[in-house]
């Protein structure tokens, strides 16, 4: 069920970076920033295409020296996403980077303070036609309104250094914006967030900052994001993980999927956490499926369970799904048993079915298989570890004689 498009979509302007649309009606879009030297065309070039495989509709690249915009016009026009530049301290690298054709510019107001620099870049931008994000930071806050705002970096300071920004883009007519108001404390950033969409209708760019090396970072970053984007807030999403960022795209394409804000495009796996009736290690079964999945695409919901006693049933809307027992997989498609396999052979079997239900549809999968002998064989095992561990892998009934005794 798609529980988030229940909430209503903040409403916004629509901008378009390259051929991307961020805002309005637009599907919410998944960004990363590469990690090589700008300079390095192919170093680049190569970890660009690896994210938009992952999942990057959008990729920014540092423009921090000249060097790096020579590099941008020459990124540009091979790359398969739109290209934003991100711009710190030297207004004239904004300059430099839309000479190199680029698609979007990232502008920290904390580090480009002069007024005519900032509209200079904004005209610029407004005659080419190329949008801009104003990358609000709570780590590089202007310290005026650092100092405004007690000595701390609260969301209104935040989300004040946005609309500083953006009154010097009024003044030269340029209003083809997307904002970002980052933190890496979470709370900050969510409250910032809430109190900027209140206050523009431009399209936000989520992001928790710094939010460091995965999990705690995965889950700081996801925590941030997912709660505004069920509030309805976002038009774009990127994850600062400390990580090879391929990492971040994947994971920005998994939140969205999650969430039901992108059609799905690779494996949904579940599995269940296991307990003292699992037949396998699930967590080995399901670490060797996901790798053998990767971001293949099958959007399929693939399950690995731990037992065939409860697995299939507890799986049973999964598309495809496995289940351990007495030394064997038993392979089940939406809830109906197919086949059984040694239980070696349980990645392999999940790899091959999904390719062919791929291939030829569910029905056709079904209707070739020994679907009787399958149910029986799986009848059994169920029937026989039933009788070996009980219908109670806890042995409760014993568990409640002794605390019975001693009551
Ligand atoms: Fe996994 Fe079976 Fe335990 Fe459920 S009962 S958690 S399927 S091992």
């Amino acid at each position: 069920m798609d529980v988030i498009s229940a909430v209503p979509r903040r409403k916004t302007r629509q901008i378009m970076v390259g051929k991307v649309p961020v805002g309005g009606d637009a599907p919410i879009t998944v960004q990363s920033m590469t990690i090589t030297k700008t300079a390095d065309v192919e170093g680049t070039l190569q970890q660009i295409y690896a994210l938009a495989a992952a999942g990057a509709d959008i990729v920014r690249c540092t423009c921090n020296e000249i060097e790096a915009a020579e590099g941008l016009a020459q990124i540009v026009p091979r790359s398969p996403v739109p290209i934003v530049a991100d711009i710190h301290h030297q207004y004239k690298m904004a300059l430099a980077a839309l000479e190199a054709g680029v698609h979007c510019l990232r502008l920290n107001p904390g580090n480009i303070r002069n007024p005519e620099h900032i509209k200079a870049v904004a005209s610029e931008c407004k005659d080419r036609g190329v949008p801009i994000r104003i990358g609000v930071n709570g780590g590089s806050l202007d310290s005026k309104l650092y100092e405004k705002y007690g000595g701390k970096v609260t969301p209104e300071a935040m989300v004040e250094s946005a609309r500083i920004e953006l009154a010097y883009f009024e003044e030269v007519g340029f209003d083809d914006v997307k904002i970002s108001v980052k933190a890496s404390s979470v709370p900050l950033m969510i409250e910032a967030y809430r109190q900027l969409a209140d206050a523009v209708d431009y399209p936000l760019h989520l992001g928790v900052t710094e939010a460091g090396p995965p999990p705690a970072g995965l889950i700081k970053a996801t925590a941030g994001m997912a709660t505004l984007l069920a509030e309805g807030i976002g038009d774009t999403i990127r994850y600062s993980l400390t990580a090879d960022p391929v990492e971040e795209a994947r994971a920005g394409r998994q939140l969205l999927e999650a969430l039901g804000l992108r059609q799905r495009k690779s494996v949904d796996l579940i599995a269940c956490p296991s307990c003292g009736r699992a037949e396998v290690d699930v967590i080995d079964v399901a670490k060797r499926a996901m790798e053998a999945f990767g971001d293949r695409l099958i959007p399929l919901q693939v399950a690995v369970m731990g037992c065939v006693v409860n697995g299939p049933g507890e799986a049973r809307d999964a598309d495809i799904g496995i289940a351990a027992g007495r030394k064997k997989g038993h392979l089940f498609i939406k809830g109906r048993n197919v086949a059984v396999v040694p239980e070696d052979e349980m990645v392999e079997t999940l790899v091959r079915y999904a390719e062919r239900i791929m291939e030829d549809g569910i029905d056709a999968v079904l209707a070739a298989a020994d679907t009787k002998g399958a149910k029986k064989a799986a009848d059994e095992d169920r029937a026989a570890l039933l009788g070996s561990q009980g219908a109670d892998a806890n042995n409760a009934g014993t568990r409640i004689d002794l605390i019975r005794k001693k009551a």
